[in-house]
């Protein structure tokens, strides 16, 4: 049942300008995680309208190629614009999907905007070359064009922002969209859709298909027309599109997990890094890609660190994401809730103390206690699979070299942390970590100017900062010959 609406909520999919559903009619339900109700449906798509989406894109494209990078630029603001005069209601759509506290909500919304903002300015400033010339009557020019169209799937832990980082650089560069969001967080995506619309960006520019990944990624892998897929998930899945991408050597972005690690030293600030921990960690009930997944903490400062952790994880206020003061929502759905009880249960199994929560929340339904586990030891699972969830395990360590070959001891590579007041230790520590993001005495990093992204199997490319444009940019070398200089 559908429970409130949204001037935004879509329960259509966007393809060519036109709002339709599924060919077969099939949905698939949207669940309210905080209540366990159906907010409302989507349409179950697969290959056909993945294609007829695609096709959209390509006419769209030949228009839009052409703007220029000004006009492209106005459109953009206006959408940054549009999404923050739209901001509460908004989060609150992305609340009710999603679970995360509406501040939380609010500041993705934000952070969409900004990441729109700032592309709406990097795309008037994607310059080429005019190389010196080895020859007398020839001269050389290097151009950047779109690559033309491209395909974005998106997680459901972040369903705004994360085609924000997708859908700006792409419109900024000359792109065509075809967008497929989280099936279980749809109606943010699908708002992208409308607000697009509102704004005036072009038929077919942004195209919207949500329904069978398996079917959506096929159609996007395999379809020649598709000249770049940008991907934000898991590595599992990120790994399939990365093989399937190859048979038409598409480009290919890839934001996948992470397994971060928070270091804290002796000589640390230890009621900012007990800040900073919380940050890094409880944030969207820990379901994010970045949240610490293991907390590495000196002999020296353990004891207390572990003691004010826990007693600032006792007072988070665990609530539905709608209600004032909450920060730290329900979990996506049972099978995550699952999950987490398996890593602490495997844990403890193994010898870890559950010193904060540790078990459901007495709210019922997908809440779990914000967690800590100290006593953690490598042959605990956590320590090499993503928990993706409210548990904060805490390893003791001695010397600093063991504790960055620990932290870098993971096939992940994403975002890491440290927190020590000794400069030289700060750059030797840094220089160390082998991650694409790593905060000193900071636990949020994530900004428009700077690029996210990470390495090994964390992922491939970058978005945000200036090479967040990169991407979705050609390069083109020119020779122009017989000049009769
Ligand atoms: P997921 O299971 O990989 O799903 C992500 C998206 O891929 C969804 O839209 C999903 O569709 C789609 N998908 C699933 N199987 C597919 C297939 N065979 N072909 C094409 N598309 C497919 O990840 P998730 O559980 O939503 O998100 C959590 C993961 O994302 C975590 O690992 C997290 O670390 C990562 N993440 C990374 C970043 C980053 O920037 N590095 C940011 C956020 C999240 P359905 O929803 O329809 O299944």
């Amino acid at each position: 049942m559908l429970q409130k609406t949204s001037h935004y909520m879509r329960q259509a999919n966007l393809i060519g300008g036109e709002w339709v559903q599924a060919d077969s009619g099939a949905t698939i339900d949207v669940i309210n995680p905080a209540t366990g109700l159906k907010m409302g449906t989507v349409p179950k798509g697969g290959r056909a309208e993945t294609r007829r989406a695609i096709e959209a894109a390509a006419e769209a494209f030949k228009s839009w190629r052409k703007t220029s990078a000004l006009e492209r630029s106005k459109l953009l603001h206006k959408l940054a614009d549009a999404l923050l005069d739209n901001q509460d209601s908004l989060a609150e759509l992305l609340t009710m999907e999603q679970g995360k506290s509406l501040t939380e909500s609010k500041g993705e919304i934000g952070s969409s905007a900004a990441y729109v903002r700032w592309f709406a300015e990097e795309g008037r400033r994607t310059y080429g070359d005019v190389v010196p010339s080895p020859w007398a009557d020839r001269r050389i020019l290097v151009n950047r064009e779109p690559v033309g169209v491209i395909a974005a799937i998106t997680p459901w832990n972040f369903p705004s922002s994360m085609l924000a980082r997708k859908i700006g650089p792409a419109l900024a560069a000359g792109c065509t969209t075809v967008v497929k969001p989280a099936s279980q967080t749809p109606y943010s995506g699908l708002a992208w859709g409308a607000l697009c619309e509102e704004v005036g960006i072009p038929k077919g520019v942004v195209n919207i298909v949500t329904g069978s990944a398996g079917e959506i990624g096929d159609e996007i892998c395999e379809n020649p027309i598709v000249r770049k897929v940008t991907f934000t998930g898991s590595t599992e899945v990120g790994k399939i599109l990365l093989q399937k991408a190859a048979a038409t050597v598409k480009k290919v972005s890839m934001e996948l997990g992470g397994n971060a690690p928070f270091l804290v030293f002796d000589d640390a600030d230890l009621d900012r890094a007990v800040a900073g921990a919380i940050a890094a960690k409880y944030r969207n009930s820990g379901q994010t890609c970045v949240c610490t997944n293991r907390f590495y903490v000196q002999a020296g400062i353990h004891d207390k660190f572990v003691e004010k952790l826990a007693e600032a994880t006792n007072s988070l206020k665990v609530g539905s994401g709608l209600e004032d003061g909450t920060q730290q929502g329900p979990l996506i759905d049972g099978k995550a809730v699952e999950k987490v009880e398996e890593f602490v249960a495997d844990a403890v199994s193994k010898g870890g103390k559950v010193i904060a929560g540790g078990k459901r929340h007495a709210l019922g339904g997908t809440f779990f206690e914000p967690t800590v586990i100290s006593g953690a030891t490598n042959d605990m699972r956590f320590t090499q699979e993503e928990i993706f969830g409210p548990v904060a395990p805490i390893y003791r360590f001695e010397k600093e070299e063991d504790a960055v070959a620990l932290a870098n001891d993971t096939v992940y590579g994403l975002a890491c942390y440290f927190y020590t007041g000794d400069l030289g230790r700060a750059f030797r520590v840094m220089e160390g970590l082998k991650y694409g993001l790593v905060g000193v005495n900071e636990g949020v990093i994530t900004t428009p100017e700077a690029p996210f992204g990470g390495m090994k199997e964390s992922g491939l490319g970058r978005e945000g900062g200036h090479q967040g444009i990169d991407d979705y940019l050609d390069t083109k070398y020119v020779c122009i010959g017989g000049l009769g200089l």
